[in-house]
């Protein structure tokens, strides 16, 4: 019960209604000392939990009966008439969980529970009711509100025992009245998304191949990968073995790289749904059984368990609040498989099928690419695949370094537009767009046409024969 005065307070039972009848689930509201009860048969024998909550200004009033506790009325009764216990046990427990699982009794104001201003405790103004209740009723200052238990047998009936399992008293709102809006997630989402979304995936690239923190505190390296990971889309504990365990160490080869772009034909837009559906949909059944067949047992076992971790959790979530769900982990998920994979199908777009485990014809670079400076100098991925630990800030200087290689070798690389351009630019089928933007290394790519550099870039699309290497 609700207390607050004398002359104001509810209180939520179940009424024991005499042997053959039903006992009745009531709720007593008394305002300026005046009582009215309101009622409804309890025809059943059972554990009950009743909840009494504060919305504004407004008290509601609930009954939570599990199903599995019922017990027929008829059943209740003959107990009744054999002179056994009645095992009804009222208990306030279940007090956390989803107003869907509880039957409304009753919603009332307790008059009183306001104050003298007619501001209510929520801090709102009760326009209507303050003034008026102030006339109405003797009303004092409210100090607080008590609540607890209670029973109370007529005396010549020789009483009862009464069984409460739990109470609970706890303030804030219950989650069914979370606020589930769709505009308010799909702000979040695109808030999140166009500020932060590649700064975090280049960050957690880059610090995957060399760790950001010191060894004393090491523990800070775990933070990109497992905790804030999710929130952009990446399973937590996936990224490592993905990308430099895996993809790295088998240079796109087939059969090894799950991320291997070399069998497919590369501007085949079928070819690439198929891609990214593999990544989506299998990947995270796939990935550890790639580590459990390199031996890499560890490897194997924290990923999976992370990701098996990571996922119940979202369905917990779901199950919790939907829609928050939705736009912070489902939706991240399937728009950033969609990028990383785009991202990697495009920079291993022209594979030369010749040397395809070569670094300098397996990918190319994107020079003076506008994003080169907020992605850790990622356009230097030729220099990033054949040296992954050098530090990002060295690049240029190895590019430049190693010109006459990429010259003798024909690597490929395009001035002012990145992975994402490229891929687009094939898929349209513009290789002129793309030769005309490409920047000779040295004297005999210096040497070559406009057609031949699409001849080159059409060579470079045909896939490699699918034969899982060793
Ligand atoms: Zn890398």
């Amino acid at each position: 019960m609700v207390w607050i005065s004398k002359s104001c307070w509810l209180k939520t039972s179940v009424e024991y209604g005499g042997p053959g009848r039903p006992s009745q689930l009531g709720v007593v509201v008394t305002n300026c000392g005046y009582s009215d009860w309101s009622t409804m048969d309890f025809p059943y024998s059972m554990q009950l939990a009743l909840r009494v909550r504060r919305e504004g200004s407004d008290y509601i009033v609930e009954a939570c009966i599990p199903e599995a506790s019922l017990i027929p009325a008829s059943a209740a009764s003959t107990a009744f008439a054999e002179g056994a216990s009645l095992p009804i046990r009222v208990s306030s427990g279940k007090v956390g969980s989803p107003a869907s699982e509880w039957t409304q009794l009753r919603i009332c104001h307790l008059m009183e529970d306001v104050s003298p201003a007619g501001v209510g405790k929520d801090g709102k103004e009760n326009v209507d009711f303050g003034l008026q209740l102030q006339a109405a009723c003797e009303a004092l200052p409210l100090s607080g509100v008590a609540a607890g238990l209670y029973a109370c047998s007529p005396k010549p009936g020789g009483g009862f025992q009464a069984q409460f399992d739990r109470l609970h008293i706890v303030s804030g709102r219950l989650p069914g009245h979370i606020v589930q809006s769709h505009l308010l997630g799909l702000a979040y989402f695109l808030v999140n998304y166009v500020l932060f979304l590649q700064r975090f995936l280049l960050t957690l690239h880059y610090t995957e191949h060399r760790k950001l923190f010191k060894p004393s505190c090491g523990w800070l390296n775990h933070l990109a990968p497992y905790l804030l990971s999710p929130l952009f889309g990446v399973p937590a504990g996936a990224y490592r073995l993905h990308h430099v365990v895996m993809h790295h160490v088998e240079d796109n080869a087939w059969g090894w790289d799950l991320s291997s772009t070399e069998g497919f034909r590369r501007d085949s837009l079928a070819g690439f749904v198929v891609y990214w559906l593999r990544f989506l949909l299998v990947s995270g059944i796939e990935l550890p059984l790639y580590a459990l067949r390199r031996g890499r047992h560890s490897h194997a076992a924290t990923a999976a368990a992370a990701m098996a971790g990571g996922w119940l959790l979202t369905v917990l979530l779901w199950q919790r609040c939907a829609v928050a769900t939705f736009y912070t982990l489902l939706l991240p998920y399937l728009v950033s498989s969609f990028a990383l994979m785009f991202g990697n199908w495009s920079q291993h777009i022209f594979v030369d099928l010749d040397a395809p485990r070569d670094d300098y014809k397996l990918t190319y670079n994107c020079l003076a690419c506008p994003d080169n400076p907020k992605t850790y100098n990622d356009g230097y991925h030729i220099i990033h695949h054949a040296n992954s630990r050098l530090h990002w800030s060295e690049m240029p200087a190895a590019f430049v370094q190693q010109l006459e290689l990429h010259d003798a070798k024909d690597a490929l690389a395009f001035k002012g537009i990145g992975f994402f351009d490229v891929g687009l630019a094939v898929f349209t089928g513009r290789l002129g767009w793309l030769a005309d933007r490409i920047v000779p290394c040295g004297p005999k790519q210096a040497a070559r046409s406009r057609q031949e550099w699409v001849q080159l870039l059409q060579h470079r699309l045909q896939p490699v024969t699918r034969v899982k290497v060793a």
